[in-house]
């Protein structure tokens, strides 16, 4: 018997969608136009599938979107000088560093420098800086679409207690930080953590983001809590076919959850509707304000 809400991800994902492709055709009629740059280092084949699925989602909304890669060779050097040359071309309105580089390139030191007005994912450290004061120019994607179902869901974060599992910098960390503006009392979860089902049993609010599956069990979850599951993990099956699944033990969970994101079909969709919407919006700030970077 299912108790939980069962959080439609796909169908919110659509309606972000709508409104990027409402604001990009605003922004049309202004004559600018929104653009995603995204920039693929090394040789991998992966990437380049993703690419392509990139290049589909935002012209479905209609954003411009151009592929610069880089070979496998390329030095940071390299790389930096791509994403300068892009900061200065004023018909570049979003810049999407894909992930890995290659060893040997300081990621960080790349993602600085990015413009924080063409930061499509909010990782420039400027960003991060602004999110520890509620007030990122360009926020990531995943910790905002985790924002965006809870409110979907109706949830009133104020005064809920919420726990994080994971704490990386494009996930765990942000969506914490935005929990806490948000009024919840927060405890963040990661590896170190002693007695993890004794956290996430406190959880009026349990949102994991660690990349294991099944890590989340029935007895890790408080009955009625809100679980927002953002863990993608391809596992093989009992017949030995690929499936996706989340961080949560879906079928045991949504029997005590009062909410509950599926994987497939939960964050993940939501997140991907928010970066083409993210996109219109920076070149949306690009346009109305005045502090921009010197090139
Ligand atoms: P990540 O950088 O590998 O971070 C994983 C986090 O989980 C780390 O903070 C780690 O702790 C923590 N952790 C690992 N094992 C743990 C355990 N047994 N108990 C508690 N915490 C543990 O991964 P990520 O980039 O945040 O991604 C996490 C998952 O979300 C992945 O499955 C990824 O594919 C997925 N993801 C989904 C979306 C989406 O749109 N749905 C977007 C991004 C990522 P330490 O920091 O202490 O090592």
């Amino acid at each position: 018997m299912s108790h939980a809400t069962v959080i439609d991800g796909k169908a919110l994902g659509e309606r972000i969608k709508g409104q990027a492709r409402r604001e990009v055709h605003a922004l049309a009629q202004e004559g600018i136009k929104v653009g995603l740059d995204t920039i693929l280092v090394g040789d991998c084949s992966a990437g380049r599938i993703y690419a392509r699925s990139q290049q589909k989602r935002s012209e479905d909304v209609g954003i411009e979107y151009r592929l610069h890669e880089l070979g496998p060779h390329a030095s940071g050097t390299e790389v930096r000088d791509l994403i300068l040359r892009l900061n200065a071309d004023p018909s570049v309105t979003g810049i999407l560093l894909n992930l890995p580089l290659p060893e040997g390139i300081d990621t960080a030191a790349m993602q600085y420098f990015i413009d924080p007005y063409k930061d499509v994912e909010g990782v420039n450290p400027a960003n991060i800086g602004l999110l520890f004061y509620d007030n990122p120019i360009m926020a990531p994607c995943t910790a905002l679409a985790v924002m965006e179902i809870l409110e979907e869901a109706g949830v009133t974060v104020r005064g809920l207690d919420a726990v994080v599992v994971g704490q990386s910098d494009i996930a765990g960390k942000p969506t914490s930080l935005f929990l806490l503006h948000k009024m919840a009392t927060v405890t963040s979860c990661h590896i170190a953590t002693r007695d993890l089902a004794a956290q996430t049993k406190k959880a009026d609010l349990l949102v994991v983001a660690v990349g294991k599956p099944n890590l989340i069990r029935r007895e890790h979850v408080k009955p009625g809590a809100v679980v927002i599951d953002v863990g993608i993990n391809t596992i093989k099956d009992e017949k030995g076919e690929k499936r996706v699944v989340g961080d949560v033990a879906f079928d045991e969970v949504k029997e005590v959850a009062g909410v509950i994101t599926p994987v497939p079909g939960g964050v993940g969709p939501v997140t991907v509707a928010i970066l083409l919407r993210s996109a219109a919006e920076a070149a949306r700030k690009q346009l109305s304000t005045p502090r921009r970077l010197e090139g």
